[in-house]
């Protein structure tokens, strides 16, 4: 029979830290449904952030072709060790994730994959964005987040948790709420319930756009969410409120538009004018 996660962490006299966003599941049931959602088969390769005791990886190998493994906590290894004994397409390098170049670890992975985490919180939209503005091969992100950060990830343009990660998802792909998962299922059980969140990447979406300028239209028109999108742009590319004007005129946005009622598609449009016009900020 196998260890209870409690039996585990107790051997290795292992205490959670709250730094490292440490809250585990356990329940085998759930984890197997995470990672059926992910739609994985014995062709994928998977990048798994945060592997913590192993339990979500075990499920995963058994399912995918590959696994690599990226775990800042050293002293998980011992307990992956014992843990991962005989899954032999599991690999885990211990490492700060946020500290890897995306180049480095898409050459670990060796082609397309597919992330699926149970992300720990406290660096969950870096680590979105993070992928979806560099990964070159990413297909799919399967992802435990949050409850409200799950929201906000598959909102659309008008409601009230749209905001720039929003975008930059619907710049990429696509988000889709693929699970609710109660605080109970997680040790210790945080404050708040979360979701798994998929975000499918649509290659052709968008093709040929400048990202980084569609980026930075709408950093500044988020720059003061309560601001006018004519507003926004004027302080962040220091421009008159006639060029301003002009410019969302040109774009078919109204004068007195903010920047949470925006689509992708509009984002678009409005910096290939601004990159036209040789606007920068
Ligand atoms: N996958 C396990 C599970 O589902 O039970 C653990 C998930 S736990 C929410 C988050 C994990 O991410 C922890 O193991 C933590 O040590 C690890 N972690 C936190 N920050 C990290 C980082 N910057 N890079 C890599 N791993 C990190």
């Amino acid at each position: 029979m196998e260890k209870s996660l409690k039996t585990l962490l107790a051997e290795h006299g292992f205490s959670f830290k709250k730094a490292f966003g440490q809250n585990f599941l356990t329940d085998d049931n759930l984890l197997d449904e995470i990672v059926e959602k992910s739609g994985i088969s014995k062709d994928d390769t998977v990048l798994e952030i945060g592997p913590g005791a192993g339990a979500l990886t075990r499920h995963i190998s058994k399912r995918a072709k590959k696994v690599v493994c990226y775990e800042i906590d050293t002293k998980l290894k011992p307990i992956l060790d014992e843990v991962l004994y005989n899954a032999d397409n599991v690999e885990v390098v211990f490492s700060d994730i946020m500290k890897c170049p995306i180049e480095q670890v898409e050459k670990k992975l060796g082609g397309k994959y597919v992330m699926v985490a149970n992300l720990p919180y406290y660096i969950t939209t870096p680590i979105v964005m993070k992928f979806l503005e560099q990964a070159k091969n990413l297909k799919a992100m399967v992802i435990m987040v949050q409850e409200e950060v799950a929201l906000r990830f598959s909102s659309s343009a008008g409601e009230s948790d749209y905001g720039a990660i929003t975008v930059g998802i619907d710049l990429r792909g696509s988000a889709d709420i693929v699970l609710r998962v109660p605080r109970e299922k997680f040790t210790p059980a945080p404050n708040v319930d979360s979701a798994v969140i998929k975000i499918t990447i649509d290659e052709n979406k968008f093709k040929g756009v400048n990202f980084e300028k569609v980026r930075e239209v709408v950093r500044i028109a988020f720059s003061s969410r309560r601001k006018m999108l004519v507003n926004n742009l004027m302080n962040g590319y220091k421009i008159s409120r006639d060029i301003a004007n002009e410019i969302l005129s040109s774009a078919d946005i109204s004068l007195t538009e903010r920047g949470e009622n925006l689509s992708a598609e509009r984002f678009v449009v409005l910096s290939k004018i601004i990159a036209e016009k040789g606007i920068k900020s």
